[in-house]
Formats: structure tokens, C-alpha cells, sequence
């Protein structure tokens, strides 16, 4: 089939002057990263500031690389960041196939096409020959480059080859001793010398476009009218400035992102820890919060503020004001503006999310390990699949318990993790008998903090006010000798299990009279050993 029935059969869109058409084209290969995430949230602000569209385009002509269940994680990562395509493979649209695979038909007809206008030729060189020109060309020095060798042959004598059956592909005529430049709205314009690209395939043997041809079809038919992509497509940006050149088609605005850097500033890769959508997810960030993170790190907001609305970032943005040098991925500053939408949680919110974080957790059915930064190594605690269901069987329990849980210091949560991690001791279920090398660290003497804890017991009463109970602690270490201080964090270990806890008081007061009463009855009774 021609190609002009393709043409034809996907008109202009019909939108408000200066909306913009933009797109994402996420190959397959396998989790969804952070940087795709990126891509995502600029090209659905630039539709939504503008009026326009955002489509999504599943670019997975790579059969080698494609990764069963790539799809499916990529669109529940988007779905969790709040992210929705108006056109996908989801929700249909009326531009699609939304999946390059199933386009063959669109690409072949757009490869014939080139091929007839004289600005693509078939190539029938093996395997076997065009690794000898390489290693020829490595062996001299030169780059290596697919050497032409078929860039003249006779029409007939392509005809013949190609009704015998014999394997071809089709390849880019690169045009000799030319520039080839564009316009980056971020880096302005770039050129190239025509000597130094490729007659890149554009075609395989098997049916199926490389990424060159198909990206450009793609862009066109689908009316795209705003590429906004990584910088790691720069150098493949030529060609499709030639693609757009031989089919007559204008070229879309483009702009290039810089690719994303760790604490190291090397690349964010898997050297940098979890960096998928989803791992994000599992360490307990929330979408507002990750997608705040993403946009402050290439975009300056007007009065410098780490967190603002998205709204804001949608109205004010611009592609121009992407920056060129590549945005550090600071766990800490993304731990800081997770923070300030935790805090912003309402109990029940909070209550919620959390629960359903942990419902995400025990769905994926295996241990976790959070992770947190620091320069020299990152801080790990894992919890096994049954420690995390057996918290959230707690945390379920009471929903009015697990609020005034939540609001006692929201302040110290970044993520929702450090809620799993760090609000256990409050749950009767959970409490485990403490380790009696820690409940004798402040006083040094396990036989003195049987004692003492055994005076407390007697002692001690539920419901008095915050001064009496305070007083009352302090008057037992005066008088055994100690000092009231170590006499405090003995009884915060005993009663929780840890040296770090919200204020003692409120905690005593959240765990109520009887709870308290039969944890400090367990640690008095642990055997002496110090
Ligand atoms: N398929 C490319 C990717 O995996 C998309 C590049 C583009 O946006 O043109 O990122
Ligand atoms: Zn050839």
C-alpha cells in the first residue's frame, strides 16, 4: 500500500491556536526509569499549560531488548504519578496504533516511498561482509560506517535480488559534504557534518523500522507538534532532520533534556541504586511529592521555592527554560520536599495513604529494603515480607489509634517508610521483649535497673499529669542516686525498645495505662546479664 492513505487518514487536530501536541516514546526495555518520569510530567505540563495533547507511544521495534511486563509497569508508574496520556495504548485515541508493532504496514509503505523518491536505497550486504568492513575500518583508524557499497546499484538489478527472495534492508541516502542542522529550543542550533552520519538502516529485513524511521512516521502522522526528549538522542536528531527534509514535512519544535546524574554526578544508573519509577514508589515517596522533585531540579520556580503547586509549574513553564547541564537526582532534597507533602496529610490522608502504601508493599510479595542516603554508603533496613504484613495487620487494626500515631511528629517522616519503620513500638501486637544489653546501657548495671524498674512498678500511675510524672521519675533517681536523665531513657527503652522516640509523656499517654504497666512488667523481669 502507498503511503498518502495514512496521510490522509489522519488529519490535523483540531485545537486552539498555539496548543501543543507532545509525546512520550518509552521503549520496553524494562522497568520504567526516573528519567522517563521526567519526560512524562514535562510533556503533560506543556500540553496542559498550552491547551494541547499528550500522547503516548509504546516504541518497542527493538524485539531484542523488549521486556515482557515493560508495558504494564510503565503505565501503572505513570497512573501512580498522576500522570494520564490523552492518547495511549490504555485509552485508545484517534491517532494510533498507540504501539509501533503494530504499525509495520504505515513504516513499510513510508520506506517504499523514500526508497522511490531516491532518498533510501535497499542494501543486501550479509552480516558476515559488514562486520569485515568494520573491523577494516577499526583496524584503520576510521570510523566505523556502513560503507555504501550498495548505494548505486541498477534498479533491475535490485528488482531481480529482491523477487528472488534474497534478505534487504533499507538504508538512509546520507547526503555528501552537507550540514545538517537544527534549532534546540534549549541548546540552539546544532550542526553536524554529513560525512560523519551513517546511511543508517531504516528498515530491517524482517519488516519491522528502526527507531529513525519509525519516530519521525510516528511524530508526523500523529500531528506531533513538540519533541522534548533526552540528550542522548542529540546524535540521532540528523537523520531525522533528513527524514523530515525527503518526506516534505515540517519538523516539529525539539528540545533536548540533560540527562540525569547522581550524588556522583556520573549518570543515574543502576550503580545509583533502585532507579525505577516504582522503586521510587517502594521507598515511600508520594506522587506529588516525586513529581514536585522532578520539575524543581530542571526549572528554577520565579521566587525559588523548593515546593509549590503543580498548577504553577504548568502555568509558567517553558522548554527554554530546561537547563543544559544535567540536573543532580539529590536524594536529600527530594527527602526534604517528600517531607512537606507528608506534613500537609491530614490524620485520615495520612492514615490512608499509608495504609495503601503498605498494601502496594505486600503485593509485590518479598522482602524490601529501605534505603536512605549517605556520602559514604546509603543506610539499609530491610523488612521481611512477614515483618511488613504483620505491621500492617497493626497499623489496620485502629484507625483512630494509627491517626493519633501519625499526628504525635509528623514532621519527622520523609516518606512513608519511616512510618513502617519507625512507629512499630506503638502497637501491642508488634512490641517484642527488649534486648537487655540496650535497656542496661544508660545505667550500666542490669541488677540496678531491676531494681529500679521494680520501684517504678510500684509507683507508677496511668493519667497523672505531665509535672507529677515528670517529678515523680526524678525523685525515684534522687533517691537511688542516679542521674534523672539515664533514669529516663531507661524507662523509654523499656517501654519502647528504643533510644530514639517521640517525647516519652505523649508516648506513655498514646500507649495508655495498661500497655505501659505490661512492658515495664516484662523488662523487670529479664533475666540479669550486663
Ligand atoms: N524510544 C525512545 C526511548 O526509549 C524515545 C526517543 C524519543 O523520544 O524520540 O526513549
Ligand atoms: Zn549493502
Amino acid at each position: 500500500m502507498d503511503f498518502e492513505p495514512y496521510e490522509a487518514a489522519y488529519p490535523p487536530r483540531q485545537l486552539p491556536p498555539g496548543a501543543l501536541v507532545t509525546r512520550i516514546g518509552p521503549s520496553p526495555t524494562g522497568k520504567a526509569h526516573v528519567g522517563t518520569a521526567l519526560q512524562a510530567v514535562i510533556n503533560r505540563a506543556l500540553a496542559d499549560g498550552s491547551g494541547g495533547a499528550f500522547l503516548l507511544r509504546i516504541e518497542d521495534t527493538d524485539r531484542e531488548r523488549f521486556v515482557e511486563g515493560a508495558v504494564e509497569d510503565l503505565l501503572a508508574a505513570l497512573d501512580w504519578l498522576g500522570i494520564r496520556p490523552d492518547e495511549s495504548v490504555a485509552c485508545g485515541g484517534k491517532y494510533g496504533p498507540y504501539v509501533q508493532s503494530e504499525r509495520l504496514p504505515i513504516y513499510q509503505a513510508a520506506a517504499r516511498r523514500l526508497v522511490e523518491s531516491g532518498h533510501a536505497y535497499y542494501c543486501f550486504c550479509t552480516p558476515e561482509r559488514l562486520e569485515s568492513v568494520r573491523l577494516a575500518q577499526q583496524a584503520a583508524g576510521k570510523p566505523t560506517m556502513y560503507d555504501r557499497h550498495c548505494r548505486n546499484l541498477g534498479s533491475e538489478q535490485v528488482e531481480a535480488r529482491l523477487a528472488s527472495g534474497e534478505k534487504a534492508v533499507v538504508r538512509l541516502k546520507v547526503p555528501d559534504d552537507t550540514e545538517i542542522a537544527f534549532d534546540d529550543l534549549v541548546r540552539g542550533r546544532i550542526a553536524f557534518e554529513s560525512q560523519t552520519i551513517d546511511d543508517g538502516v531504516l528498515l530491517k529485513s524482517d519488516g519491522f523500522p528502526t527507531y529513525h524511521l519509525a519516530v519521525v512516521v510516528d511524530d508526523h502522522l500523529m500531528r506531533v507538534s513538540q519533541i522534548i526528549r533526552g540528550e542522548e538522542w542529540i546524535p540521532s536528531t540528523p537523520k531525522h532532520v533528513l527524514l523530515y527534509q525527503y518526506f516534505g514535512w515540517a519538523m516539529p519544535r525539539i528540545a533536548h533534556t540533560p540527562i540525569l546524574r547522581d550524588m556522583s554526578r556520573r549518570k543515574l544508573s543502576k550503580r545509583s541504586g533502585d532507579t525505577s519509577i516504582t522503586g521510587y514508589r517502594v521507598q515511600g515517596y508520594l506522587p506529588e511529592g516525586l513529581r514536585n522533585f522532578l520539575t524543581r531540579i530542571v526549572w528554577p520556580h520565579p521566587e525559588g521555592k523548593d515546593v509549590y503547586d503543580h498548577a504553577e509549574f504548568v502555568r509558567l513553564f517553558k522548554p527554554e527554560d530546561l537547563p543544559n547541564t544535567g540536573p543532580i537526582v539529590d536524594p536529600q532534597l527530594l527527602d526534604f520536599i517528600n517531607g512537606q507533602y507528608l506534613r500537609r496529610l491530614s490524620p485520615e490522608p495520612l492514615y490512608t495513604a499509608t495504609v495503601d502504601y503498605l498494601q502496594f508493599l505486600l503485593d509485590l510479595d518479598q522482602d524490601i529494603t529501605f534505603e536512605s542516603y549517605h556520602p559514604a554508603a546509603p543506610i539499609k533496613h530491610t523488612l521481611t515480607r512477614s515483618e511488613l504484613e504483620a505491621f500492617y495487620g497493626a497499623f489496620s487494626a485502629d484507625p483512630a489509634y494509627s491517626e493519633r500515631v501519625l499526628m504525635l511528629e509528623p514532621e519527622r517522616y520523609k516518606r512513608l517508610s519511616d512510618i513502617v519503620l519507625n512507629t512499630g513500638f506503638f502497637f501491642g501486637a508488634l512490641f517484642r521483649p527488649v534486648d537487655p544489653k540496650l535497656l542496661a546501657k544508660p545505667l550500666g548495671s542490669a541488677e540496678q535497673v531491676e531494681a529500679l524498674l521494680d520501684e517504678y512498678l510500684k509507683l507508677y500511675q496511668p493519667d497523672v499529669p505531665q509535672a507529677e510524672w515528670e517529678q515523680s521519675v526524678r525523685d525515684l533517681a534522687h533517691q537511688a542516686g542516679v542521674k534523672d536523665g539515664k533514669l529516663f531513657m531507661t524507662l523509654r527503652i523499656a517501654i519502647t525498645g528504643r533510644e530514639q522516640t517521640p517525647p516519652l509523656f505523649e508516648v506513655l499517654t498514646i500507649l495508655g495505662g495498661d500497655e505501659v504497666q505490661r512492658r515495664l512488667e516484662l523488662a523487670a523481669a529479664m533475666p540479669v546479664s550486663s
